[in-house]
């Protein structure tokens, strides 16, 4: 069993981790919940996130899903500024960054806590390099799953997520559509990552009814 040592973020133990107890550390006494690196966390329910979007969209209407993609992409920054320091001292041994490392390494380490936590099951797709365009599908979306099928993407948060984390580790403004949800009545989420212009241009063919995979081999 690993052991956390949640003041200075220490790790020891497995590298691995795949139940919930391995995970989260509660803290009784204050009524606290921490990651494995010491992050204070929070447990919601289902009901916490369709009140969140109802209430905002009472409150803004449409801006709502912008103010969504905005929580994903700031999430996005500081998790990535934590995960960078977590893997530098985990596997870099204190002097390698993410950016030096095996680039499917690094994502599918930064994704499983998200996917102990209740975020999804993901799977990246990133033979669109050259064109600095990711796919990413998620399974189980926490959002969509909150929701109703409402017809048309949900998923802001996760779109907000993406384009905050490659644009960390790519370097490079990116933004990110959901071009397939499940509140669409399909069985996954997609989502595209890439430059402005090329999101644009996928949000512009999704509106005009392409699927997932029209848009893609657009590209
Ligand atoms: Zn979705």
């Amino acid at each position: 069993m690993a052991s956390i040592n949640p003041v200075d973020g220490g790790i020891k133990g497995n590298h691995n981790y795949y139940v919930p107890e391995e995970f989260f550390r509660r803290d009784a006494e204050k009524g606290s919940i921490y990651l494995r690196d010491g992050q204070r966390a929070a447990k919601v329910s289902e009901d916490f996130i369709t009140g969140l979007h109802a209430g905002l969209d009472d409150e803004v209407g449409d801006a709502a899903n912008l103010i969504m993609y905005k929580c994903g992409y700031e999430w996005a920054l500081q998790d990535m500024k934590r995960f960078n320091e977590r893997i530098r001292k985990e596997y870099g041994g204190g002097k390698i960054d993410i950016w030096q490392m095996n680039t499917r390494f690094v994502f599918e380490t930064w994704w499983w806590p998200l996917n102990v936590e209740g975020f999804g099951h993901w799977s990246l797709d990133l033979s669109f390099k050259k064109k600095n365009l990711t796919f990413v599908e998620i399974r189980n979306s926490a959002v969509a799953f909150s929701m109703k099928r409402v017809g048309k993407p949900v998923c802001h948060l996760y779109a907000g997520l993406f384009a905050g984390t490659f644009t960390f580790f790519e370097r490079e403004e990116r933004q990110c559509i959901e071009v397939q949800c499940y509140s669409m009545g399909n069985d996954c989420c997609k989502f595209m990552v890439g430059p402005e212009k090329q999101v644009n241009a996928a949000e512009f063919w999704r509106q005009e009814g392409a699927s997932a995979e029209e848009i893609k081999v657009n590209f």
